[in-house]
């Protein structure tokens, strides 16, 4: 009988998976080095650029997989890695070293990814950091293919198993045989990898980020791979065995019951009712954005159109991916934000001076108030696609009420333009703002009568009410959303909402999360907009509670005066009505490896 271990990671996919282990070798692989002669470089020139056109046949094939396997949605990554080996930074400038310098192909990469990966280095948001990655997963597949090492393995595996890895790509995860590979772990990763996106999307359970996995696990042990709380069992006892097979079963029910929240309205058991709306980041979103039966998208960030690319996004650019998101979302609302930048977010189009503390500097509102020019470009995309369905415009990081006149006055020149033009826009377009800076907060009820919403955005929202850089690892454990200085400033902007007669929703990862639901619904949130993945489970808890229970828990968790007590309050609320879920939990008992 082999050791029991237990290994923590991410969990990025709901699952139980129990299977055997398959061990794959994806460490990176050591370009070499080599000076050649003059003569030879045409040759090298040819044989990097068939190493490039054969992985973009493999790209292909990967992405014809995902589309025969229903899975179109992911596929809009395979596309970005596609357009990277297009992209001129890498392959052209690959192959000018190559010719500059008479040096072999794998090298010129390495010197032309590195300058790529540093210019993401310099990126501070999570989200956006992790694209590096793809110019990293890129990178690894043409060296791959110049090495004679570009053919996959998983088309050999014979029998269901769970892949163990050091690192996927998201490639490598669109190819995965769904009735072979039962789930996968890997030691690298985070939640908003796009590997872990890949498999959110293709439903594969997996366990990213759990560091020393293939140090600890063989081809052959046998797992259990829980993908909701990134624990991995390797050789589980028998008993442990039968608790989890337990589990999965409960589980398995549970996911079939899920599903039918799609339909069911988000309300109370006394018929308070609230939206449920989506976050996206690209238009290739909508259709898991419909599949979970979302009521609108509460906020499309607007940032990736500027990313991976060279220029600057066209004013065409901008209305065709808007009016996408507006035809394929409608009826329902679409909230567009305006562009987000600067500061932590980075854009390669512009030379941004370099701040001392960049959450604080020029973002956002602040950018697009300085380069009017850019910010006119948007503004006239967004009122151009308002003629086709129900488009809200939203402002981040506003802080006081003079950002928004001086928008208003930029909106009105752009509009009188359009008008000159004879262009159709709707002139009642709904403007909001979010409210995510302290001092927005405390004039809430002066902002208030100046726009037509608010959307509470609570990453940045906790990040500056308590102080905590929302991308400092050393801080995460004080970055509290059940703060009691957190609920009195939602309180606040609620109250001054409602007064004013606007709606009030919130779009930071907060509103995602189950275990908040009941008090933001006791809150009086209006709309809830989170990561599609997150919306059956919240409309569960939220119709499983009397909107009278929640407001008793709001002012209950009022009286209390640490993150902890109203944490603990609201987990026993939820504990009674689910004892399933938030129960207890079989990590708490088993020793860490
Ligand atoms: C927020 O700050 O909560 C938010 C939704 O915006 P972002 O995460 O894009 O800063
Ligand atoms: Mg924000």
């Amino acid at each position: 009988m082999r050791k029991t271990q237990l290994i923590k990671g991410i969990g990025v996919t709901p699952g139980i998976i129990i299977g055997k282990a398959y061990l794959v070798d994806r460490r990176k692989i050591e370009a070499p080095a080599r000076v050649i002669q003059e003569s030879h470089i045409p040759q090298e020139i040819e044989r990097f650029q068939e190493a490039v056109e054969e992985s973009k046949k493999q790209l292909r094939l990967a992405k014809d997989k995902l589309l025969h396997e229903d899975a179109a949605g992911p596929s809009y990554i395979l596309d970005v890695h596609l357009l990277l080996l297009e992209d001129k930074n890498l392959i052209e400038n690959t192959v000018e070293t190559i010719r500059q310098s008479w040096i072999n192909s794998e090298w010129a990469l390495k010197i032309n990814l590195d300058r790529l990966r540093k210019v993401f280095d310099s990126i501070g948001d999570e989200y956006l950091k992790s694209r590096k990655t793809d110019v990293d997963y890129i990178g690894e597949r043409i060296l791959r293919n110049l090495m004679g090492k570009g053919k996959e393995t998983f088309s050999q595996i014979k029998e269901e198993v769970i892949i163990v890895a050091h690192d996927l790509s998201p490639a490598d995860t669109a190819q995965m045989a769904k009735d072979k590979v039962t789930a996968f772990v890997t030691d690298m990763g985070g939640k908003t990898s796009h590997t872990a996106i890949m498999a959110r999307s293709l439903e594969i359970p997996a366990v990213v980020g759990a560091e020393t996995a293939t140090h600890h696990i063989n081809t052959g042990d046998t797992l259990i791979v829980d993908g909701i709380t990134g624990v991995v069992v390797v050789n589980p006892s028998p008993e442990i065995m039968q608790e989890y097979q337990e589990r999965h079963r409960a589980r398995q029910q549970m996911e079939r019951e899920l599903f039918l929240y799609r339909d069911l309205p988000a309300e109370t058991l006394d018929g308070y009712r609230v939206k449920v709306l989506a976050n996206i980041e690209l238009v290739e979103e909508i259709p898991a954005v419909l599949q979970h039966g979302a009521e609108g998208i509460g906020l499309y960030r607007t940032e990736y159109l500027y990313l991976n690319r060279k220029d600057l996004p066209s004013e065409e650019d901008h209305f065709q991916a808007y009016k996408k998101v507006i035809e394929g979302i409608s009826p329902h609302p679409a909230v567009i934000r305006t562009l987000d930048i600067g500061g932590d977010k980075f854009m390669s189009q512009m030379d941004l001076a370099e701040e001392m503390n960049p959450a604080m500097g020029l973002r956002a509102i602040r950018f697009s108030l300085k380069e009017i020019d850019i910010f006119k470009t948007q503004l006239r995309a967004i009122l151009r696609a308002s003629a086709f369905g129900k488009i809200k415009l939203m402002l981040p990081m506003i802080s006081g009420i003079t950002e928004i006149r001086e928008v208003k006055k930029i909106l009105n020149e752009v509009r009188l333009s359009l008008s000159a033009e004879g262009i159709p826009f709707n002139p009642q377009m709904e403007i909001g703002v979010m409210i995510e800076v302290p001092s927005a907060v405390a004039i809430a009820d002066i902002l208030a009568k100046e726009v037509d919403f608010f959307s509470i955005g609570t990453n940045d929202l906790i990040q500056y009410a308590l102080a905590i850089d929302r991308v400092n690892e050393s801080v995460t454990h004080l970055y509290e959303p059940l703060h009691p200085a957190i609920l009195r400033l939602v309180r606040e902007v609620v109250k001054a909402a409602h007064e004013a007669g606007i709606k009030v929703a919130m779009c930071g990862e907060m509103a995602g999360e189950p275990l908040y639901v009941p008090i933001l619904l006791g809150l009086e949130l209006d709309e809830l907009s989170m990561n599609v993945l997150s919306i059956f489970r919240v409309k569960k808890i939220l119709r499983s509670y009397t909107i009278r229970e929640c407001r008793n828990l709001v002012a209950d968790s009022l009286h209390l005066s640490t993150p902890n007590e109203i944490e603990e309050l609201v987990r026993e609320s939820l504990k009674n009505k689910f004892p399933e879920e938030f129960g207890g939990n079989l990590n708490n008992r088993l020793p860490l490896s």
